[in-house]
């Protein structure tokens, strides 16, 4: 199987899993597991913040920083298709309290005039606003970067307007990657960030928020009260250091694979897509229903049961993610696969 699906499919290494079987270990709810310690203090300095946590998922990091940095009935401003508005199950509302605000970006980016646009006059009716969340790189934008001047330009509204600042930072490396600038660079002007190594990096589990040190003891009771401490987490942070050391720079290779097959997909006729859009890992694309005759998700079934799956977001939509367990000859054999879907 050409499993497109995710950059959450790959399986860990050999080398990865070795890594992990050997891991010193200890009970992490109790700070005393070596490998996780490691870890934390190995994120903090690639994020240039005081501290980090080890955490069981993106997700959490997300739940635990938002409701740290804002109080319930405050709100929080995201673009529209952020991950915390669309695929956390509501939690922002259910763990922190809090309010969304979204906003209406460029492939998941919104500007410094969008974002002060938005901001609402102070008053006792209307909820405060109390944190800015940006998404680096944006999933549903198609992996596409912020760069670091929109960045800093935003954060800069966000601080006038008395906000805090969080990063999601599921992708943030593969931002890195692709742009040059360093991880530490894109999330100065955050007060939280966290990096998923379950993504890209190809580990099983876990990712890492970042930011004070009293950020991160006052985040440390909200990954308590989650029910995200954890025991001899070391196995799994073992993993996570192996990901830092051996997968962050062949990241480059995923994302010259995503362009090859967005150039290949480009070329098919009845797909539209630019790939010049392509900037890292992912590739969305639309079906021209008028001329295929049938929907995404039937394309999306024909794929699969010729070994390789795709996604498909809508009735047009569809998205493929290249990974650590996608080749080239993946990427040749899913083109000619999805031609002859194409033909059929
Ligand atoms: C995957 C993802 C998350 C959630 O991470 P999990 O480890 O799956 O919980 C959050 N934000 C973005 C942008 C993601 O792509």
């Amino acid at each position: 199987m050409i499993d497109l699906f995710s950059d959450t499919k790959s399986r860990p290494t050999h080398a990865m899993r070795a890594a992990m079987a050997t891991a010193e270990v200890g009970d992490e709810a109790a700070f005393e597991d070596p490998t996780v310690t490691a870890l934390c203090e190995r994120v903090a300095a690639l994020l240039g913040k005081e501290a980090a946590l080890f955490a069981p998922s993106g997700t959490q990091c997300n739940q635990i920083a938002l409701a740290v940095l804002g109080r319930p009935g405050e709100e929080v401003v995201c673009d529209r298709s952020a991950h915390i508005a669309c695929f956390e199950a509501g939690g922002v509302g259910a763990n922190a309290g809090l309010n969304l605000l979204t906003l209406d970006g460029d492939r998941g980016r919104f500007t410094a005039t969008q974002l002060r646009a938005a901001l609402r006059t102070p008053m006792r009716h209307a909820p405060k606003q109390t944190v800015l969340a940006v998404e680096q790189t944006s999933n549903l934008g198609g992996g596409a970067v912020w760069p670091l001047a929109q960045l800093t330009d935003v954060c800069a509204v966000a601080r006038e307007h008395g906000m805090s600042t969080h990063m999601d930072g599921a992708r943030l490396l593969n931002a890195a990657v692709a742009s040059g600038v360093s991880a530490a660079d894109q999330a100065y002007d955050f007060d939280s960030v966290w990096l998923d190594f379950s993504k890209g990096l190809g580990a099983p589990v876990g990712a890492a928020l970042a930011g004070s040190r009293e950020f991160i003891e006052r985040a440390w009771v909200v990954k308590q009260r989650l029910g995200g401490a954890m025991r001899q987490a070391g196995i799994i942070a073992a993993g996570a250091l192996y990901a830092l050391d051996h997968h962050v720079e062949r990241l480059a290779d995923d994302h010259r694979r995503a362009r090859r097959l967005a150039d290949g997909l480009a070329g098919l006729p009845g797909l539209l897509l630019d790939p010049a859009t392509v900037e890292t890992n992912i590739v969305f694309f639309s079906l021209d229903r008028a001329r295929i005759g049938f929907d995404a998700s039937e394309l999306s079934r024909r794929l699969a049961a010729r070994g390789v799956r795709i996604g498909a977001f809508d009735g047009t939509t569809l998205r493929a993610v290249t990974h650590l367990d996608i080749d080239d000859a993946g990427i040749d054999m899913a083109l000619e696969v999805m031609a002859d879907c194409l033909r059929l």
